[in-house]
């Protein structure tokens, strides 16, 4: 996969426009996302899996925009969606709900109501509790809910802890050594209908092995529960394989369609994936501008105006994202800890870190931003979310707009009657 963000005259453009020209128009800090980048990865990961039959769900947490959502269905995506409003969002976006899955360790009752009023392709179930939950609402609406059961295989993904999400000691899924018992459980309940099993190991797997043992281990179970009786039509591997941030090189999409498809092969299964920062990633970029610059004994510090409150990463995971300025007409570099205006020490981008000389002004672009970037931003210390633009071609398009403060307390205000007597 090769992202389009490349140097012309050192200057830095996605696909056919200058940078520095958008965030003209839109400020900073600004996400900026590349249609070409994403619709390539999608295809490369697609076409790696065309040997077999599958339907890649496109795990819209990573980045939900409407506008990037509707483009990846019409390019043929399904969509793994985790929460009522991830659903409601896919809605506006205009995705096939047949080809939607419903995944989420914790689905409250309402979510299930209203994710029921449309024909999905499947729920995934994590517990035998929730199973009965769904078949009591399917059974008060009238409808048979198609259901998968996620296992949890217990690997270990190699990944970072809180991102590592199928071994045992992790909330998910339903411990192998009692799917069958849940199986039975799903089975017995008469407004449900069994379609599929699944598992999601982890985000960011590097390694092709975490992806064979699990599917391995799973494909064995599925067998097993097919003699059973269970009408199992889907298998549903998931997500997480990994981009590279730094100087990592991932397994491909074909890497893992060579190891994994022997062993699907045998299932006579849909395979169903699931993958989310593969498709959208290295497909994004947040520019920050350079507000000030200050040296302590030993450190020089460059102040921008992105925050952690904008991209998380760092602070939470502490995630290794490049940093490139977006103008390389200087030559000299120094050494810099690049952090954000946020009242936190956390608020970091980047610690020791060689960039170019920058000066006030001067515009940065975080790279690899595209997934788990502005949707986990936040209004913290009540700064207004940047706006998210797709570039396509030489145009771009303001996909959502900068926050305004009256958005920061639309849905606040002062009570007369609890303020008037203090
Ligand atoms: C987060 C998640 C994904 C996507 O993971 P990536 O690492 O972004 O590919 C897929 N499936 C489930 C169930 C998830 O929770």
């Amino acid at each position: 996969m090769l992202a389009h963000f490349r140097f012309r005259n050192k200057e830095m453009f996605c696909e056919d426009a200058k940078v520095a020209d958008i965030v003209k128009e839109s400020g900073t800090p600004a996400y900026i996302y590349s249609k070409r980048t994403f619709l390539e990865a999608f295809h490369e990961f697609d076409s790696a899996f065309s040997g077999i039959d599958h339907l890649v769900c496109y795990s819209m947490k990573a980045n939900s925009n409407i506008n990037l959502l509707h483009m990846l269905a019409k390019a043929g995506s399904g969509i793994d969606c985790n929460s009522g409003g991830e659903f409601f969002r896919a809605m506006k976006a205009r995705v096939d709900p047949k080809k939607l899955i419903f995944t989420g360790v914790g689905k409250t009752e309402e979510e299930i109501r209203y994710v029921l009023q449309h024909d999905v392709l499947m729920f995934k179930a994590e517990s035998r509790s929730e199973l009965r939950t769904i078949n009591a609402i399917a059974g008060e609406m009238g409808k048979i809910a198609p259901v998968g059961i996620r296992i949890n295989p217990d690997v270990d993904p190699h990944t970072h802890p809180y991102i590592a999400t199928g071994l045992s000691e992790n909330k998910f899924g339903i411990d192998s050594s009692l799917a069958f018992d849940a199986f039975a459980l799903a089975a017995s309940l008469p407004n449900l209908r069994i379609v599929g099993i699944d598992m999601h190991i982890g985000s960011q797997i590097t390694d092709v092995d975490p992806f064979v043992e699990a599917c391995t281990k799973m494909a064995m179970l599925t067998l097993e529960l097919k003699k059973a009786g269970h009408n199992i039509k889907h298998f549903d591997i998931g997500g997480g394989l990994a981009i590279p941030y730094k100087v990592e090189k991932p397994a491909s999409p074909s890497d893992l369609a060579k190891a994994i498809i022997p062993i699907l092969n045998v299932i006579d299964c849909k395979i169903l994936f699931e993958p989310g920062r593969y498709i959208v990633g290295n497909a994004g970029i947040l520019v920050t501008k350079v507000l000030y610059t200050k040296k302590h004994k030993k450190k020089n510090f460059l102040i921008v105006d992105a925050g952690m409150n904008d991209l998380i990463r760092p602070s939470l995971y502490d995630a290794y994202h490049k940093i490139r300025c977006v103008s390389l007409k200087k030559e000299d570099t120094m050494i810099a800890d690049i952090v954000g205006p946020v009242c936190e020490s956390g608020d970091f981008f980047a610690r020791d870190r060689e960039i170019c000389k920058c000066s006030q002004g001067d515009l940065l672009s975080i790279m690899s931003a595209g997934a788990y970037g502005f949707v986990m931003s936040s209004n913290y210390n009540q700064r207004r979310r940047p706006p998210e633009i797709i570039v396509d071609g030489d145009r771009f398009y303001v996909a959502r707009e900068r926050e305004t403060y009256e958005d920061l307390i639309s849905k606040e205000q002062l009570i007369d009657e609890l303020i008037e007597k203090v």
